[in-house]
């Protein structure tokens, strides 16, 4: 117990003439609080306890006033922590002259215990009690938490006695509470699973906030001052309610509160940020982290027949075949059993993961379906059990929701990228097109011109094509280019651009390279087709053919085109040398 300047042992005045007078029980933090309102002869005692805390407050009411002066004992509901003590109490001091006031709904229960006390029901008093110079006032707050719960309001102090409202679960026992943040944490528990909606939370609050509150005094939990109202009643109005209708089958309700937290924080994550989904993971890692120690999250998708991967660990998609991996195939086998929820220490036909749990992505339309699941990899020491799956089912269609607008923005990416590749490449041997030359020529030259580096330009040229075309037929002749294509390609460094120009021209931008080295470059080119066309040539059947080229390098050209031009020239200067060969500028 907290060092408290009360002392628990004795009633405490908490306003003029009202009194707490519960019994602290050690180590519980669901404390009973009773109070005791001071009337002569017509004192009130608000929900009287359990036998378990009776004979401390029997004790704490005669240090105020003799048992015989309470005429109206209020029950504001039915439980037994606040009923159970009414018994003792009338086998005291008798019945006669005595009233329960309560609700009606209450009331029809408790004329079961056939105490043989008169009802004074609110309900039917106008929602008011006249008790000497005492009046106080009712109000009704239905399902917060029983159909019949009432509050009882005192004008004349403003003190609200709240029943289980503003109750709390305390670590400790604290008749006043300090820190209205806290005490918010510690309150929640009371509605956030079982209230059933926000419109009954909302409507008890409307009914409240009608009276001039000085003070809370909740049956459980502490005592709470003026200034910390409004604060409790607007988070109050906020609170998300009804979690058992998302967490079935769990029970533990700290926990389902934080994953009711961290499902919201999830929600604004994923819906109202525009980040990319890797930061969005590495976030919802760490608000999952607030209850499980996960590790990593891998999202596994078939995308038109591919497999993509999203991988916190890995800053963007990966584009795989991973049927070769077996971790694939036991996902698609995990999903096609229609479980929501599968856990595991190893995947079958692998040895990458222990402890994960994995569940299947939801679809939503058939436009947008993708077949998928999601792995959450979890440290080796944490310890997952069935209610835990049942909270993390809960982020499933968050997730569901997040991967699917991946995966579309995943496609738009891809395709805008084939379409662009498409309109800069050609289609027969898969080069760059003259429209890439277009783009990228001037700005090499540019760079080359800037920074002072020599820029190579080859024209190449195959010879006596039409001799092919004529002899092997149209096919033959695609086929021999792209074979040529595929070659260049190959043989060529990474930083050299290389274009199919025309028919059977192509061109090599070669940054960096003087005129002369191109040509050594090319003429090992020229052996290197010439063995290749001997050994293993991807045709059939075996064409032997060759190439004529122009080698140019940048001087004090105005324009690529230039260039190329100069380029083209000597190409022309060796054809008419015979073919097969270099002509160097
Ligand atoms: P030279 O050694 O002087 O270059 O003689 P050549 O026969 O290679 O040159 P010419 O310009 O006379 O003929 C080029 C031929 O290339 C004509 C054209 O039909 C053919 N050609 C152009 N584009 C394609 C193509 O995409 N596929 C095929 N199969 N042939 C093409
Ligand atoms: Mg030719
Ligand atoms: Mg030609």
């Amino acid at each position: 117990m907290e060092k408290s300047p009360y002392d628990y042992s004795h009633a405490i005045e908490i306003a003029p003439r009202i009194w707490w007078v519960g019994h602290v029980l050690p180590n519980d933090p669901f404390q009973c609080h009773v109070y005791l309102i001071e009337n002569k002869e017509e004192s009130i005692l608000i929900d009287p306890g359990s036998r378990l805390t009776w004979s401390g407050t029997r004790e704490k009411i005669l240090e105020v006033i003799p048992l015989e002066k309470i005429k109206y004992i209020i029950c504001q509901h039915q439980d037994p922590d606040i009923t159970t003590a009414v018994e003792e109490l009338i086998n005291e001091i008798g019945t006669e002259g005595r009233f329960l006031v309560t609700h009606w709904r209450s009331a029809t229960l408790f004329k079961h215990y056939k105490w043989g006390l008169d009802f004074y029901e609110v309900d039917e008093n106008r929602w008011r009690l006249k008790a000497g110079e005492r009046r106080l006032e009712f109000v009704f707050t239905p399902y917060m938490h029983f159909a019949g719960s009432i509050c009882t309001y005192d004008p004349r102090t403003g003190i609200l006695f709240s029943s289980d409202i503003f109750g709390a679960f305390t670590d400790s026992f604290k008749l006043f509470a300090d820190d209205a943040k806290l005490y918010f944490e510690q309150m929640k528990l009371f509605h956030t699973h079982y209230m059933p909606s926000r419109e009954i939370v909302n409507h008890g609050m409307d009914a409240i906030e009608e009276k001039q509150i000085e003070m809370i005094a909740p049956q459980h939990g502490s005592i709470l001052p003026k200034s910390m109202v409004p604060y409790l009643i607007s988070r109050l109005r906020k609170l998300d309610v009804g979690i058992y209708l998302q967490f079935i089958g769990c029970k533990n309700v700290r926990r389902l509160t934080k994953a009711n937290e961290i499902l919201s924080k999830m929600f604004e994550q994923i819906t109202f940020t525009t980040t990319t989904v890797y930061e969005k993971i590495g976030n919802i890692i760490m608000l999952i982290n607030e209850l499980f120690s996960l590790e990593r999250i891998v999202c596994v998708s078939s995308i038109d027949g591919r497999v993509v991967l999203f991988d916190s660990s890995i800053s963007h998609p990966i584009e795989t075949d991973l049927n070769e991996t077996g971790l694939y195939t036991a996902i698609e086998e995990i999903i096609s059993e229609e479980s929501t929820a599968y856990h595991g220490n190893s995947i079958p036909g692998t040895d990458l993961y222990s402890n994960y749990l994995i569940f299947p992505f939801v679809t939503y339309n058939e436009q947008n379906s993708a077949n998928g699941a999601c792995y959450f990899l979890f440290s080796e020491e944490e310890i997952i059990d069935e209610q835990d799956i049942e909270i993390l089912k809960s982020f499933r269609k968050l997730f569901s929701i997040m991967l699917m607008k991946e995966i579309g923005y995943y496609r738009m990416q891809k395709e805008r990228n084939e379409l662009l590749n498409k309109t800069i490449t050609d289609n027969l041997t898969r080069l760059y097109n003259r429209n890439y030359l277009d783009e990228i020529g001037p700005k090499e030259l540019s760079k080359a011109k800037r920074h002072g580096y020599p820029l190579g330009v080859v024209m190449l040229d195959l010879d006596n094509f039409k001799k092919i075309n004529d002899t092997y037929g149209h096919d033959t002749g695609d086929a021999v280019l792209k074979d040529f294509a595929r070659f260049l390609y190959r043989n060529l460094r990474d930083g050299d651009f290389l274009f199919r120009y025309g028919g059977e021209e192509f061109l090599i931008l070669m940054p960096f390279t003087t005129a002369e080295d191109v040509f050594h470059v090319i003429e090992r080119l020229r052996k290197m087709l010439k063995k290749k066309s001997a050994v293993n040539s991807t045709l059939d059947p075996k064409i032997d053919y060759t190439f004529s080229a122009g080698i140019a390098e940048y001087s004090d050209e105005k324009s690529i085109d230039q260039l190329i031009k100069k380029a083209d020239t000597l190409l022309y200067t060796a054809k008419r040398e015979g073919r097969n060969r270099s002509a160097l500028g």
